[in-house]
């Protein structure tokens, strides 16, 4: 039996004459950049984020460096990032010259801690501490993190709060939206996302009507009016194509959401009854809606010999992330040293994502728990 980590082929079948309609009607148009469905894609985010205001950008990368822009981070500036996370959370950080700043996860859910980005903050100089600007947490694998106590620290310094919310479009943290507790919710619509387009895209979200203003700005090479650019931005702009898909997507996602609600509940169970309790970690569940982008499972022994095992199988897996973003070879000269951020190294050397797509059936499920059974007997 093959079960991949992702099926979007079966995904698509399903909405595939939507698709073609709309597909359809931007060709007749030749309406390609921005417009009408970017604007209908944006009011609908916003309202299914609760945020006040959302902007249909390139990518979740580009979500990131803009609101990062629109805040005016810059050369020499810090920010407070995880070091468990995609590449571009501290990217974006580098690519405005900005320094990232890693403080370690908490090693039950994989985000980042409060407390460690409160020790982080005090070890440094006074003039280090007045450079930082923003913390960046991760809404990692689909969960929030705990904002709460990242907020009050951001209030208390007056850091603008960055949530990248690019894995979690819909998860929530004590009532509300990932994305709408921070001063801007950075979302990606690459395909492997709960929400992918046909293609790259991104949105960013935010409650503040300068910020709006000035992300619609920096989008268009930060020219207000056309060709008058009293700002240097980019282009940061989404596709119509890829709008009016995202629109199409986001009708099913809480169905979808649920199944993958559902498929994370059954492994529980089918990990319990088949007696591998204590070899397979499961996700904790500690905020209030996980929508599960990833079931990200932790092996105690044997995580590189287990993913091998179920390759060999025909089991997709992945591993998100192999190497600590402070230990990145590009990162070298921030100085971070092995043994420096000890949950973050061992999430990366002892987690594994096993297939948790919408579609899975439950025979495909079984079958994975049946692979990672024989692999332990
Ligand atoms: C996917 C992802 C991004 C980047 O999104 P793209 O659309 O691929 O640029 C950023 N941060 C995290 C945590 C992601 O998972």
């Amino acid at each position: 039996m093959q079960v991949p980590l992702l099926d979007l082929k079966r995904q698509y079948q399903s909405i595939k004459d939507e698709c073609l309609a709309v597909t359809e009607k931007i060709y007749e148009s030749q309406q390609f950049i921005l417009g009408p469905y970017v604007e209908l894609l944006e009011e609908e985010i916003a309202a299914y984020c609760g945020s006040q205001y959302a902007v249909g950008v390139s990518s979740g990368t580009d979500a990131l460096l803009l609101s990062l822009m629109a805040e005016g981070v810059g050369r020499g500036d810090r920010v407070i990032t995880s070091p468990y996370t995609f590449f571009a959370s501290a990217g974006s950080i580098s690519r405005l010259g900005a320094i990232p700043v890693f403080a370690d996860i908490d090693p039950e859910s994989y985000n980042l801690s409060p407390e460690q980005v409160e020790a982080a903050f005090r070890q440094m100089s006074k003039s280090q501490r007045r450079s930082v600007k923003a913390v960046m947490p991760v809404h990692l694998y689909g969960q929030c993190a705990e904002m709460e106590p990242i907020n009050a620290l951001a209030r208390e310094n007056g850091w603008v709060v960055v949530e990248d919310a690019a894995q979690a479009i819909g998860a929530e943290y004590k009532g509300q939206r990932a994305g709408s507790m921070g001063d801007f919710g950075c979302f990606s619509f690459f395909p492997s996302k709960n929400l992918g387009g046909f293609g790259d895209g991104g949105v960013v979200t935010t409650d503040s009507d300068e910020y709006y203003e000035m992300l619609k700005i920096l989008r268009v090479h930060g020219a207000h009016p056309k060709y008058y650019h009293k700002y240097i931005g980019g282009n940061f702009r989404l596709d119509a194509l890829q709008a009016a898909i995202v629109s199409i997507k986001l009708t099913h996602l809480d169905s979808w959401t649920q199944k993958r609600q559902e498929h994370a509940a059954r492994y529980r169970q089918l990990f319990e009854d088949a007696g591998l309790a204590e070899q397979i970690g499961c996700p904790a569940e500690i905020q209030d809606r996980h929508i599960y982008n990833q079931f990200v499972i932790s092996v105690t022994e044997g995580r590189d010999r287990l993913r091998e095992f179920l390759t060999e199988a025909g089991v997709g897996s992945e591993i998100y992330y192999p190497v600590p973003l402070h230990l990145q070879q590009c990162f070298a000269d921030l100085g971070y040293q092995p043994g420096q951020m000890p949950a973050a190294e061992s999430a990366a050397a002892g987690t594994l994502a096993i297939p948790v797509f919408p579609e899975m059936s439950r025979s495909q499920q079984d079958y994975v728990v049946e692979q990672i059974r024989a692999f332990h007997v």
